[in-house]
């Protein structure tokens, strides 16, 4: 163990986290602005770089700059990481408090350096320090709900970080430093310490591209699915839905509905209030009848102002149900423009359905409704 150098430890992932500061950078330059939090990631990774340097720089820079400067760049690194990771989940966050606490132990800090210098205090406040924020680091991304590997290494890595430094704390009183000991100690506890903190910082840092480009994929599934007007799924998502939910029903002899509705008299609205209007309209639609549906329920947009619902596991009589309580929705709101809509609603029949003998059926049947009149439903 002795032959490792923490110094060149130190230096080489302070590097490689310089680079995936710029690496993050790129991200922030070029991910959707809806994603957060990586201007503050990669300016924490710059600040641990720079503290990193200062400290490889021990016996040439004054003590004022290698301990106590690389110490508050520290401490600062690890808060602005935490930032990050709050805004990256939309959580707000408290800067005086963290502030105050940072300059208060800074202060303390340099005291133990110029004044009265003791290296065991100055470890006792960096430890403090950085499991606190490494530990209300890690239960913040652990509290972020279902748990995917970016994130199991995120708060893996910083629960880690939080262990180590609580161990580094405590061992500090039960095995009594040395006089002369200092930060560069050859010892096996030291190098553990130096080379946990340093390859914390990188995996860390890996986490977090990895929760960047978790979060690209679910906005680009998202736009591939869903309509950008209403928010509606789209047609196409619709298609692969209906397909597999029959797939489904075959197997497990369920039974299935599907309701086409389409609004009536729609190009009325547009031509008396306007298209934007009539944008407002679609875009209420589609709320409303999301917020009535229940969970596994779907609601796509088929194209212009017609809608399709998939509703799993029901029967005719309960998709009968749901399309009357859909079209008096609209039937006895007093929302200007008033708009009506007319459903056709059928069910899965035999084995043999496919998506377009539903769609051909549920079509039919709305062609009845607007036959009959508009604002009704229609079974096939
Ligand atoms: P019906 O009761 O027979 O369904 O009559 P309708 O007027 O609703 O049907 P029609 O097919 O004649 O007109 C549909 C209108 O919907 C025409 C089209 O301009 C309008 N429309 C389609 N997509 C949009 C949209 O995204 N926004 C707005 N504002 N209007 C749309
Ligand atoms: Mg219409
Ligand atoms: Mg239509």
């Amino acid at each position: 163990m002795s032959d490792i150098d923490p110094r060149t430890v130190l230096l080489l992932t302070g590097i490689m986290g310089g680079l995936m500061s710029l690496v993050l950078y790129a991200l922030k330059r070029n991910y959707p602005a809806s994603i957060k939090g990586l201007g503050e990631w990669s300016a924490a990774l710059l600040v641990l770089f720079v503290a990193g340097l200062l400290v490889v720089g021990r016996d040439k820079l004054p003590d004022l700059v290698s301990i106590s400067v690389s110490s508050f760049l520290l401490w600062l690194g690890l808060y602005l990481a935490y930032v990050g990771t709050q805004r990256f989940f939309g959580v707000t966050s408290r800067v005086a408090p963290w502030m105050t606490f940072i300059t208060g132990l800074l202060l303390v800090q340099v005291w133990f350096t110029l004044v009265e210098p003791n290296y065991h205090m100055r470890l006792i406040l960096t430890t403090v320090m950085t499991a606190c924020l490494s530990g209300v680091h890690a239960w913040l991304v652990f509290r972020q709900g279902s748990i995917t590997f970016a994130r199991a290494l995120a708060a893996g890595v910083l629960a880690f970080l939080f262990a180590v430094q609580v161990m580094r704390l405590l061992t500090s009183f039960t095995s009594p430093l040395p006089v002369t000991a200092e930060f560069f100690d050859t010892s096996a506890l030291q190098l553990i310490y130096i080379t946990s903190f340093a390859f914390s910082a990188l995996l860390f840092s890996i986490s977090t591209v990895l929760m960047a480009t978790d979060r690209l994929r679910i906005e680009l599934e998202h736009l591939a699915n869903h309509d950008s007007l209403t928010h509606a799924l789209t047609r196409r998502h619709m298609d692969d839905a209906c397909r597999a939910e029959l797939e489904r029903c075959r197997r497990h002899g369920r039974s299935m509905a599907l309701l086409m509705m389409d609004l009536d008299h729609f190009k009325v609205v547009n031509d008396t209030y306007g298209h934007q209007a009539g944008d407002q309209v679609l875009i209420n639609f589609v709320a409303r009848v999301n917020a009535l549906l229940r969970g596994p329920d779907q609601l796509g947009r088929f194209g212009g102002e017609e809608f399709m619902a998939l509703l799993p596991e029901t029967s005719l009589e309960e998709a009968n149900h749901v399309a009357e309580r859909i079209r008096e929705l609209f039937a006895v709101a007093d929302d200007e423009p008033l708009c009506t809509v007319s459903i056709g609603i059928t069910t899965k029949h035999k084995d043999t359905d496919t998506v377009d003998t539903l769609l051909a059926r549920a079509d039919a049947a709305l062609y009845r409704a607007k036959a009959k009149g508009r604002n009704r439903t229609e079974a096939a």
